[in-house]
């Protein structure tokens, strides 16, 4: 795939920092596209735009505030509070419903418009937030469906499906990019760079990879 072209769903975490700097391994030109959907911790795109100037990426950035009108949940809606335990039932309150569609559609779109057909998004079905859009799945039945409505060949790459958040630090390092994901990433849904507020089911996913991977690398 070196000598072609990706474009990176990029919203300046963890994941999908190390999404873009797997891109630029294995692909010869990667772009970034970042959305504001209505997220409060909209912040994450200048986390992102910064990331991507030192990457050498060009970065796009998309306002779509529809997505997160569609749908109720807690990170767009500043009136309801954050489900910080994972329900054992459902999804939490932090799902935003169509959010992976929209995205993957229009980078879609809007990637074979600039004559690309590698997309990149980090989603993950290992340790993932409950999400149904995460899931292996349903990444395999877009891709089908994408190529027949825009009659193109685009291809969705999932670099971290099967990775635990350990194994996505290690990715990270491995990448040499470990301490610029550690520092400079904003994974956080209340909009804290780095390690976060701490306790947002976002930060609590990210320590736990980070402390887990840490113990692993002290030992070699
Ligand atoms: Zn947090």
């Amino acid at each position: 795939m070196l000598n072609e072209k990706a474009l990176v769903v990029f919203s300046g975490g963890q994941d999908s920092t190390t999404c873009l700097f797997w891109a630029k391994r294995e692909f010869k030109e990667v772009m970034a596209l970042s959305f504001r959907y209505g997220q409060k911790h909209v912040k994450e795109v200048e986390y992102a735009h910064a990331i991507a100037e030192k990457a050498g990426i060009e970065h796009h950035v998309m306002d779509i505030p529809l997505i997160g009108t569609l749908g109720r949940n807690s990170l767009t809606d500043p009136t309801m509070e954050m489900d910080e335990n994972k329900p054992v039932t459902s999804c939490p309150n932090t799902f935003v419903p169509g959010r992976n569609l929209f995205f993957l559609s229009i980078a879609s779109v809007f990637a074979n418009e600039q004559g690309i057909k590698h997309i990149v998004t980090g989603v993950s079905e290992t340790d993932y937030s409950g999400y149904p859009d995460c899931r292996d799945a349903f990444i395999k039945s877009l891709n089908v469906t994408l190529n027949l409505g825009l009659e193109t060949q685009v291809i969705l790459h999932t670099p971290l499906m099967w990775l635990d958040k350990a194994e996505t630090w290690a990715l990270a390092d491995e990448l040499g990019v470990f301490d610029l994901v550690r520092n400079e990433t904003l994974t956080c849904y209340n909009g804290i760079p780095g390690e976060g507020c701490g306790h947002c089911p976002a930060c609590q996913l990210r320590r736990e990879g980070l402390e887990k991977y840490l113990e692993i690398r002290n030992k070699k």
